[in-house]
């Protein structure tokens, strides 16, 4: 290893899978593997690294019957590799949710792990494997920093209008507001911006839109978050791949009383069962549905609801904005498909945004149509170095 340099291990933990990656980070950044340990108490467990150019580098079928095995089987096999032990400088974790008190990229310490339990309730899809996985790593490796990067912080300066439901005031003290999510992704999309295109660049009124299977749109004002379509949960905003996005709450109201649905049963609904894969009934995947629109009407109306709800949010963030600069498409759908793109930007050229058919069709760096006002960009986001980055900065100085 580089003299000075930092090997920073990031762990992004789900309810049955836990992807990794290890970075080198000195002067420059460089990733040495990444991978998943996956079916985590299931049947069929697996462990699967490559190398930085993709290069299968362990594939290994065994039992993970929960998240301390599987951290375990990561180690060990990081030390037979001689890549981890006392050479891991620090891990960086995902931690979706950092309620109002953080605010930043924080080291994990015991009064932060009680925060955290006490904010289950706020993300009970996702704490609890987070806080799962930072538990497991204190009982294999205790004397390595734990960075928590939560995807709620890059939000947390939004004005307080932006962040504000229209419930009582004391829901607001307890935290019954906009947080957003996808962070990380906003974080480092503007990263990108000032360092690689140009402090310019990343001024002025910008939206981003991360079309992923999670998605969601922020705006962005001199770099500063704005506004965000994500709520006081990932299940607001955007429809997505299988989650409604924005309902009427009488909606929710209505299928407690009426149909006499649990919280539980309404929770499936509206986080598995909504989004691309209900209205179409068919998939939640993108490529799917564009491969069956012309046979399939369903497949159509879901893929013209997607687009018509980011064009619309598109124009909501404009004028919250008072204007538009940049608009950034990025994650697994802005991305990778041109068409997407296209029928979220048709009909916005009143609002100076045009593209140019070639570029979009190439995933160029930059798509707007030259006498396009607003600049309208394709950028790869990455989440995983953003929090090996932020742990690496973290960590740097401690003794
Ligand atoms: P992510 O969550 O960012 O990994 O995005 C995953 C989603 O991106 C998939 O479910 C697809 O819907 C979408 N996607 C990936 N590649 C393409 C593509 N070439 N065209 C359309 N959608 C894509």
């Amino acid at each position: 290893m580089e003299n000075g340099a930092q090997r920073i291990l990031t762990i992004n933990s789900g309810s049955s899978s836990i992807k990794f990656s290890l970075y080198e980070i000195s002067n420059t950044e460089n990733l040495i593997l990444s991978g998943k340990l996956d079916r985590i108490g299931l049947e069929g467990g697996l462990f699967q690294a490559g190398d930085s150019k993709g290069g299968l580098i362990a594939d290994e079928n065994l039992r993970l019957p929960d998240h301390i095995a599987a951290l375990k089987r990561l180690f060990e096999w990081l030390v037979e590799n001689q890549m981890g032990g006392a050479e891991i400088s620090a891990i960086g974790h995902r931690v979706v949710h950092g309620g109002s008190k953080y605010n930043k990229t924080s080291l994990i310490d015991h009064e932060m792990m009680l925060a955290l339990i006490k904010l289950i309730p706020f993300a009970p899809e996702h704490l609890p494997h987070e806080i799962k996985a930072i538990d497991a790593v204190s009982r294999v490796y205790p004397d390595c920093p734990q960075v928590a990067c939560f995807d709620t912080a890059f939000h947390r300066e939004m004005p307080r209008l932006a962040q504000s439901f229209p419930l009582t005031r004391e829901l607001f003290d307890e935290g019954i507001i906009r947080y957003g999510f996808h962070g990380l992704s906003y974080e480092f999309i503007m990263n990108e911006l000032e360092e690689n295109i140009g402090v310019e660049a990343s001024k002025g009124n910008i939206i981003v839109a991360h079309l992923g299977n999670g998605a969601s749109m922020a705006a962005v004002k001199n770099g500063k978050a704005f506004d965000t379509t994500m709520g006081f949960t990932p299940t607001g905003g955007l429809m997505m791949s299988t989650r409604s996005g924005d309902l009427d709450p009488g909606a929710v109201i209505y299928l407690m009383k009426e149909k006499g649905m649990s919280a539980d049963e309404i929770n499936e609904l509206l986080n598995k069962k909504s989004g691309l894969l209900g209205m179409s009934g068919i998939s939640s995947d993108v490529r799917d549905l564009l491969e069956r629109e012309k046979e399939d009407a369903r497949a159509k109306e879901a893929l013209d609801l997607f687009c018509y709800q980011a064009r619309k949010f598109t124009g909501s963030f404009a004028s919250a904005l008072g204007g538009l600069n940049t608009l950034i498409f990025t994650a697994g759908i802005g991305e990778n498909s041109p068409v997407i793109r296209e029928r979220i930007c048709a009909g916005l050229s009143f609002m100076g945004v045009s593209i140019d058919e070639k570029l979009n069709k190439e995933n160029a760096p930059v798509i707007s149509a030259e006498n396009s006002p607003v600049t309208v960009r394709v950028m790869k986001t990455n989440e995983e170095l953003m929090i090996a980055r932020q742990t690496a900065r973290l960590t740097k100085e401690l003794p």
